[in-house]
């Protein structure tokens, strides 16, 4: 096989806030990825930055009283020594606010301005006089246009209700407390549209997306035509002025991918190579690791723009889902919300790398991390398993060395070789669980081998002949020779499965390195036993999970939660609370769609629509259909409807959902679907395939009460 030529990103984390164990999924998965390409002997670079810009950064940094330069610089250098302790290895970390980034920012938007894909709009948003800056939604606050609760955001209110800033009941700016005034400005936008055909013919063909994205890409946007993306905003605004554009900045969604250019720039004028021969290459695979969340912009935007300007198109864009802790959002308030800081005051990084890895998969499914689980998997499978082959061997190698020639280990060596392939396609799939499985299989197969020849045992029976002058020398010789090769296959048995865990847990492979005085290097090395060595004497590697480190991992967390409440006051935890959605600071997905909120009704209309509270207590696939959950909804004294929901994609465990409350339309229209008669409609958000989102009522409610 010819070496291939390999380009990995991760996405660029907010230089507004700290990392935290929901972004170490992705960041650990791409690491193992990176780490099994080189050790398969790929040229494969990873590369990342901090992405710097926008409005939050220069409202964080004018709090600390500092230029947002000195602030995303400190936040840069925190971020890089998480990833480094957690052992996530980038082969350059840059920044989206350096020149090299901005060149290709550049590059681009002529590319784009050149195919007359930009549009001038005027844009009507509010600004804060005192301030001087025009305030996204996030930075105003009011009274909610629906139920009257003071000091809600500009775009939502904690009743449920959505609406635009405008109508807000008494605005006021976050930033300044002043009202804000209605200003008019001019955004620059791209009409994506015009590249439909591309988009959809890529997004169906290329093969770089999960199936499950390019469904949801073809079932929620493609099918449209596709809105004008705006990409400006007005000064003030810490970003790059746009050169044809005086006055007006990028976006920092715009900048934000195009820093993984730049940072691949910083990389080639370090090592002497060319720029174009990694972005302008159709032989380079460039891999994209991303969430859910911000799919959109990866999966078309982005391609748009590197089409327009003639770079490579991502061979692969891999997706994952959310982070859960124990089923759950991450919470501040029970301590779940572990900043990478944190998790490393109290527990080893390998325990977390290796659990992650055994949750990963190919597909956008959610993680949850389940601490109890974590304990007892790391404990059973790594300490108990695979560590213990070391440890019941390692000891004995001091006396013994390895054998000069590999013994007969009945054929356990050459099965572990042969099993090689599969783990390797299933490394390459992102199917660490996969990998796992069968990585486990082959400490089974040592374990018991070790157990039947009990070297703890020969040692003993050797040590006795040596200690007795009378003593047949064959039969110490023997006894000696036996415990040697047990060794000597106990060790190479287990330093196969460590080459194999090493993109997983490299401080293992590190550890075993020094242990038998062998580097690990390549893939292949579990093809080639080591005879003949000493071997080191044996250090420990890895200790059970400590019960006491995660509880006081978790007070910790909780700590920090008070301690922030009881320093800043109200609003540094407002602003913490934002935080926990990073990518929400720099407005998601729809805040670059220009989508019109509907038309005014009166009370009246709203009541026309009977909202009750349901209990979900039946809920199951559809087998044929492909978007379909059947429920049974019950409303209260025995009351039930059954309701046909497309909502398949997003809760792929429908018995999960038995026993909740979920916001029901009692009295729409009852509708004949080919799998039955649907009687009613579950209240979802979110924009359809896996990202819908069941709305529950609080705790307390019950079923049958009327929503008003
Ligand atoms: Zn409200």
């Amino acid at each position: 096989m010819s070496e291939r030529k390999i380009l990995v990103t991760s996405a660029l984390p907010y230089a507004n806030g700290q990392i935290h164990i929901g972004h170490l999924v992705e960041y650990i998965q791409t690491d193992v990825w990176v780490r099994f390409q080189k050790l398969r002997g790929n040229r494969c670079l990873y590369f990342c930055a901090d992405d710097t810009h926008g409005a939050a950064i220069t409202i964080a940094a004018d709090k600390k009283k500092i230029t947002p330069e000195e602030f995303i610089a400190a936040v840069s250098q925190d971020h890089q020594k998480d990833f480094a302790d957690f052992g996530i290895e980038f082969d350059n970390y840059g920044s989206t606010n350096t020149p090299e980034t901005f060149r290709f920012c550049d590059e681009i938007w002529k590319a784009i301005r050149k195919a007359g894909l930009v549009v001038e709009k005027e844009i009507e948003q509010y600004y804060d006089p005192e301030a001087k800056r025009f305030l996204a939604d996030r930075y105003i606050r009011g009274t909610c246009p629906k139920c009257g609760k003071t000091d809600q955001y500009g775009d939502n209110c904690e009743c449920g209700a959505t609406y635009s800033a405008t109508d807000l009941i008494d605005p006021k700016s976050a930033i300044s407390g002043t009202t804000p005034e209605l200003r008019k400005s001019k955004h620059l936008f791209v009409e994506v549209e015009k590249l439909h055909e591309f988009l959809a013919d890529w997004v169906e063909h290329s093969g770089a997306l999960q199936n499950e994205v390019a469904n949801f890409l073809k079932g929620q946007f493609l099918c449209d035509p596709l809105y004008a993306w705006d990409v400006s905003r007005p000064a003030p605004y810490f970003g790059f002025e746009i050169p044809d554009s005086p006055g007006n900045y990028w976006y920092v969604w715009f900048d934000a991918p195009i820093g993984y250019i730049g940072s691949t720039l910083q990389w080639c004028q370090k090592h002497g190579e060319n720029i174009e021969d990694w972005w302008k290459n159709p032989d380079v695979e460039i891999h994209h690791f991303i969430g859910k969340d911000i799919c959109y912009f990866h999966t078309l935007f982005w391609p748009a723009m590197l089409k327009m300007a003639g770079f490579t198109l991502p061979r692969k864009v891999h997706i994952h889902g959310f982070l859960t802790v124990d089923g759950e959002k991450m919470s501040k308030s029970k301590g779940t919300f572990v900043l990478a800081r944190t998790y490393l005051n109290h527990l080893d990084p390998a325990y977390l790398r290796y659990f992650f890895a055994s949750k990963t998969s190919s597909h956008v499914d959610d993680l949850d991390l389940n601490l109890a689980e974590m304990e007892a998997k790391v404990n059973a499978d790594l300490v108990g398993n695979i560590v213990n082959i070391a440890s019941r061997t390692a000891k004995f190698a001091n006396l013994t060395g390895l054998a000069e020639v590999y013994p007969d280990d009945g054929g356990l060596f050459a099965q572990a070789v042969a099993q090689s392939e599969t783990i390797a396609e299933a490394f390459e799939q992102c199917d660490y669980g996969k990998a796992l499985r069968s990585i486990l299989e082959c400490g089974f197969r040592a374990n018991k081998y070790i157990e039947e020849m009990a070297p703890w045992t020969l040692r003993k029976q050797w040590a006795a002949l040596d200690k007795d002058p009378q003593a047949d020398p064959a039969a110490k010789d023997e006894l000696f020779a036996r415990l040697r090769d047990s060794v000597t296959v106990g060790l190479n048995l287990f330093r196969q499965i460590v080459v194999y865990l090493s993109p997983i847990l490299p401080t293992l492979a590190r550890q075993t390195e020094e242990l038998l005085g062998s580097p690990i290097t390549s893939w292949s090395d579990v093809e080639k036993p080591l005879v003949g060595s000493n071997v080191n004497e044996y250090k420990y590697m890895m200790t059970r999970v400590p019960k006491e480190g995660i509880e006081a991992m978790i007070e910790e967390t909780k700590q920090l939660e008070e301690a922030s409440r009881v320093q800043a006051g109200e609003e540094q935890v407002q602003a913490d609370a934002a935080g926990v959605c990073d990518d929400q600071w720099k407005d998601s997905g729809q805040m670059l769609i220009d989508e019109p909120m509907s038309e005014t009704i009166t009370i009246d209309d709203f009541t026309k629509v009977d909202l009750r509270v349901g209990r979900i207590v039946q809920a199951e696939q559809v087998k044929e259909a492909r978007k379909l959950l059947k429920l049974k909804i019950s409303l209260g004294g025995g009351h039930t409807r059954q309701v046909f929901a497309g909502i398949k994609a997003a809760y792929p465990e429908p018995e999960k959902l038995v026993g909740r409350l979920v916001i029901f339309v009692a009295n729409s229209q009852p509708r004949q679907m080919k799998f039955g008669l649907s009687e009613g409609m579950v209240v979802a958000s979110g924009p359809g395939g896996p990202d819908v989102f069941l709305t529950f009522p609080d705790e307390g409610a019950k079923p049958g009460m009327r929503l008003h």
